[in-house]
């Protein structure tokens, strides 16, 4: 069976089954609350032989079967090579291990590209060979590079026959304008929090509203913080500690989560110093600064930081720089 059992999702699908009026369909919001578990629901109900008209997939018919097991003849999930094990992973679908990395080839990409999609058009020109439909999901849409994409508007514009889209965005802004203009737009917006803390506690999540809070409303987000060892009373001691330049709060994460980290704090902190609660961190977590002024230099400081997150020379020398600016900025903030 799919993982993709959010609770969430049941109206949103419900919704995109009954509405659906293009032959694309682009599932946008923001990251973190399903937008590829519903497209491959999409996919599943489309796929589905045995539903009663906008409902979803009956999860039992032969087709079902075929798709839970993951070699469904008629579906195609094109992702980047970079997110391919791990997004599949986590919806429960089966993948093919990636070959051992050989001396010299490039690491796994974080573009969709213009191979992938010719590959795909292959399987758009064939013959459905279950007959019902055939469906291909798009995660993230906006990792598809200018080449690909464009690889990809005919197709997308006029499909041939039982051929079938659901496009997932997290930045659909950041998408060509051709490309969305092809598609029906399907909003899938924050759960609500009761909603998103029920299925929390179901995952076994301690503290689970704080770790809802700090990834701003985010349910899976905050259940894959939760998994990567990160408690709420972690996440609550950490604007205090910076304060103090304690390091050693951060220094055991990755650097992109460095940064995400005290974005989140120094965005939390602006809103204090205009009298405003934190949205990230809980009020008794934060330090009371009486200025923006040194914040604001502090956000650009962590702006320009953020371009390099991704590989810093030396991530534990990065990290207490960071540290060291932030403790610099939180003191002049609290003058
Ligand atoms: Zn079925």
């Amino acid at each position: 069976m799919l993982n993709a059992d959010l609770p969430w999702l049941q109206a949103p699908l419900a919704d995109a089954l009954a509405r659906a009026r293009s032959h694309a369909l682009l599932v946008q919001g923001p990251a973190g609350v399903g937008q590829l578990e519903l497209a491959v629901k999409l996919a599943q109900s489309w796929l589905c032989e045995n539903r009663a008209e906008a409902q979803p997939a009956c999860g039992h018919c032969a087709s079902c079967k075929l798709f839970a097991s993951g070699t469904h003849p008629d579906f195609q999930l094109l992702m980047p090579e970079a997110l391919d094990a791990s997004a599949r992973e986590s919806l429960g679908l089966p993948f093919e291990e990636p070959d051992a990395p050989k001396a010299g080839k490039a690491k796994p990409s974080k573009e969709i590209k213009v191979e992938a999609v010719r590959n795909l058009l292959a399987f758009a020109q064939a013959t459905s060979a279950r007959g019902k439909a055939k469906v291909v999901v798009i995660f993230p849409a906006e990792a598809l590079n200018g080449i690909a994409a464009n690889a990809l508007l005919k197709t997308l514009e006029e499909p041939s026959g039982l051929l079938r889209f659901a496009l997932a965005s997290h930045d659909s802004a950041a998408l060509l304008p051709t490309i969305r203009s092809r598609c029906q737009p399907l909003p899938l917006p924050l759960p609500e929090r009761a909603a998103a803390l029920a299925w929390l506690a179901s995952k076994g999540v301690d503290g689970a509203e704080g770790l809802l809070d700090a990834t701003g409303g985010r349910p899976q987000q905050a259940l894959a913080w939760h998994e990567a060892g990160l408690t709420d009373a972690a996440w609550q001691a950490l604007p205090k500690r910076v304060a103090r330049g304690e390091v050693a709060a951060l220094s055991d994460w990755a650097p992109p989560r460095v940064i995400d980290a005290l974005q989140r704090l120094c965005h939390d902190l602006v809103r204090r110093s205009h009298g405003r609660p934190g949205q990230f961190f809980a009020a008794a977590s934060l330090p009371a600064p009486r200025r923006a002024a040194p914040l604001l230099g502090w956000d650009a400081e962590l702006r320009r930081a953020a371009r390099h997150a991704d590989h810093p020379l030396n991530a534990s020398l990065w990290i207490e720089a960071l540290v060291a600016q932030a403790q610099t900025a939180i003191a002049a903030a609290a003058r």
